[in-house]
């Protein structure tokens, strides 16, 4: 089993990679914006309750998307492990995590993938996608910015938890998708 914490700020290319990701290795991948997005669109409680702060570009209160997560990975997968794509954004949703993998799916987390990009190229990268996605979240640049500074003070942190355990890999995220899916394939290689 492969469990892999694909990392980066909005707009790094998270969604596409996984895509890639989960082809390759037999993964089963776990977003919580598409999660979020599904249950928004169904206007389910957790949706609405989610909504407010999607909007204002805010993270989700711990509670709601660790519950959400939680019942996510418990789900039965003929997977060969994991892609946690948007999770965790706090060091709280990293502890939880940790516990969960170990707990339910009696393995660790192997590595963490982050991708990096420039603020400026983030904030063109969304508003553009902004004009197709029908994203709330990514029809405004104040919007945009906030959800960049949410990840500096907020999720940033996340890194060096891992990179104390030596599983933080850096991938440059500008350039062709497939240079960039290389370089990870090549990443999950080396420890699988
Ligand atoms: P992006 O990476 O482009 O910001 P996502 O689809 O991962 O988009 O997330 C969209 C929004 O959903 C976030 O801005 C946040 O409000 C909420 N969200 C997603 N994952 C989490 C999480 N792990 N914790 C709290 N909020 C989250």
């Amino acid at each position: 089993m492969i469990n892999i914490i694909l990392f980066g700020p909005p707009g790094s290319g998270k969604g596409t990679q996984a895509e890639n990701l989960i082809e390759k290795f037999n993964l089963k991948q776990i977003s919580t914006g598409d999660l979020f997005r599904y249950n928004i669109k169904n206007e389910t409680e957790l949706g609405k309750a989610a909504k407010s702060f999607i909007d204002k570009g805010e993270l989700v209160p711990d509670k709601i998307t660790i519950d959400m997560l939680i019942e996510e990975v418990k789900k039965p997968t003929d997977s060969s492990g994991f892609i946690f794509d948007g999770f965790p954004r706090t060091v709280a949703q990293t502890e939880v995590l940790e516990k969960i993998v170990k707990d339910v799916l009696n393995a660790p987390i192997n590595i963490c993938l982050a991708l990096v990009v420039d603020d400026e190229i983030l904030v063109q990268r969304l508003l553009k996608r902004g004009k197709t996605s029908g994203r709330t979240d990514d029809s405004n640049e104040e919007i945009i910015r906030n959800r960049i500074k949410e990840y500096y003070t907020k999720t940033a942190e996340v890194a060096e938890l891992y990179k104390q355990q030596g599983k933080y890999v850096e991938v440059n995220g500008v350039g062709e998708i497939s240079e960039i899916s290389e370089k990870l394939f090549n990443e999950v290689k080396k420890i699988s």
